[in-house]
């Protein structure tokens, strides 16, 4: 089974998603990490970036398919061939619409028109590389005949791969099903020729239309990490390669090459290129995908995780939090949690901790482990640690000089003040220069602590809301939890800043290992 992505091509498509040429290396390195077999790198002769970007991967990547797209135009195609040339498996994709609509009122053709254009295209691509795609645009939207015509056409010209877009997502399952198995007859007359599926998300269908695809016998699918790609996205990668192998039985133990354990990392990696959060409920990578909130299943996956996962969450390189825990979770299921994060309670401290538990669910939806181990801060602190060991803040001034934020802040412990000045590009990062700076003039740690995680975000209460600041902070192997709020952010992240080195100081966690 060939996974051939799209994420640089389609996927850059998608509004707000454009990629310089360094972001595009980027991520090609790791779609070469996880495994795909063609990496679609961009449409060089759409712009001096793109055709450097698909240059640049050409000259890297080692291990995938690179390939480029182009319309039937010679200089498409030309440069197109010369973009590639540097890779060591090239691959062109020619594409051309071949649907009624298209034909007469976009590219203004007639259908024998768009044949010789087509037929051209190919042999020019010919001369560049063997390894030739073609793509009838709006496949699913065609005429039958006249597509059965063109794709016959098309191999005999020398195209090995024939992909059937269904470009604007309006097929829907089993008439796409239906297609496809017309065209693998048609096909397999060419043991070398390869039909590929490339299927849109405007009905939510894409991946269950490639899977659909599969079916009837295409042996490549074309996908986009996230689903990203021109509106509503192409098929979801990640869910594309997880449903062939969580179902091999169905689909007939297809092999792929694919590690699913960098889907995880792929995923986050194109998220932070393109600047946009993964959806939570995401299948396969979003943050609660995993997460089972009612009781019942809860309780079952801690009996046998099969019970309701299908997938592991490790097989797929999930990072989100293995269920955060709701206000529907119980007394057992939150002993439970922090059994696994390693605190271990007696019945009338599990009791605090489960009190302080239910009044921060009605506030938030999901209590993540960081959440779990802020409530366990509190009620540690509040046992071990006598108040005058304790910092508090005094005082934060601040103002912002040149685009940084400087702040002075004045922090007690034992009726002693504690005075710094700090800066930095935001106000955790200003606020931990200072009490960085407190911490090692008095000696009371050896080296800086590490800010991590830093979190601003709506704290409880209705639109008054004050600004909720959570972060974790590690220093020598440990880390202490600490959140804030306020209605100035800025003192928000100073009171969760303090309580993350109370935390750290009086009852460290052991660091997380990343
Ligand atoms: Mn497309």
């Amino acid at each position: 089974m060939i996974i051939f992505d799209t994420t640089l091509r389609d996927g850059e498509q998608s509004p707000g998603c454009r990629m310089d040429a360094d972001s595009k290396l980027l991520i090609a390195r790791q779609l070469a990490k996880l495994g795909v077999d063609v990496i679609e790198a961009g449409f060089p002769v759409s712009s001096p970036g793109d055709l450097e970007a698909v240059s640049k991967i050409s000259q890297e990547i080692e291990g995938p398919t690179i390939c480029a797209l182009a319309r039937t135009r010679t200089l498409d195609v030309e440069t197109a061939g010369d973009a590639i040339k540097k890779a060591k498996k090239q691959r062109i994709h020619v594409f051309i619409a071949t649907s009624d609509i298209h034909m007469e009122n976009k590219l203004r053709k007639s259908p024998q028109k768009v044949m010789e254009m087509a037929a051209q295209a190919i042999q020019c691509a010919g001369c560049y590389t063997n390894d030739i795609e073609f793509s009838p645009e709006d496949a699913s939207r065609s005429g039958l005949d006249f597509l059965m015509e063109i794709i016959s056409m098309a191999i005999e010209g020398g195209a090995t791969t024939i992909n059937i877009p269904d470009t604007v997502g309006y097929s829907v399952g089993e008439e796409y099903y239906v297609l496809m198995q017309k065209v693998c007859n048609l096909v397999a007359a060419h043991p070398d020729v390869v039909v590929s599926t490339h299927c849109h998300n405007d009905l939510n269908l894409a991946v269950a239309n490639t899977l659909a695809g599969i079916r009837a016998g295409a042996r490549q699918a074309e996908c986009c990490v996230l689903g990203i790609g021109e509106r509503a996205g192409n098929a979801q990668l990640e869910a594309v390669v997880m449903a062939l192998k969580t179902r091999h039985d169905y689909f007939g133990n297809l092999q792929m090459g694919i590690d699913t354990r960098e889907l995880g990392n792929t995923a986050r990696l194109v998220a932070s290129v393109i600047g946009k959060p993964i959806a939570d409920n995401l299948p396969i990578i979003g943050g609660s995908v995993f997460a089972h909130s009612a009781g019942i299943h809860a309780d079952g996956v801690i009996k046998d995780r099969r019970t309701y996962e299908i997938m592991k969450p490790e097989d797929v390189g999930w990072k989100g939090e293995p269920s955060p825990l709701t206000k529907h979770s119980g007394r057992g299921a939150l002993q439970h949690r922090l059994k696994n994060l390693g605190y271990q309670l007696d019945d009338a401290t599990l009791e605090k901790v489960f009190v302080r538990f239910k009044s921060l669910a009605d506030q938030k939806t999901y209590i993540h482990n960081d959440d779990i181990h802020m409530l366990m801060q509190e009620v540690m602190i509040a046992q071990r640690a006598s108040s005058e060991n304790l910092f508090i803040v005094e005082d934060v001034d601040y103002h912002r000089i040149a685009g940084k934020i400087k702040v002075n802040v004045v922090l007690k412990r034992n009726g002693s003040e504690f005075e710094a000045s700090g800066r930095g590009d935001g106000p955790a990062s200003a606020v931990g220069d200072a009490i960085n700076k407190i911490l090692r003039q008095h000696k009371i740690v050896n080296s800086d602590l590490v800010l991590k995680d830093f979190n601003i975000g709506k704290g409880p209460g209705g639109l008054e809301a004050m600004g909720l600041a959570t972060l974790r902070v590690e220093n020598e192997g440990k880390a202490g939890y600490g959140r804030g709020s306020d209605t100035d952010i800025i003192l928000a992240c100073a009171k969760a800043l303090v309580s993350a080195v109370n935390h750290l100081l009086e009852a460290p966690v052991k660091k997380a290992t990343e």
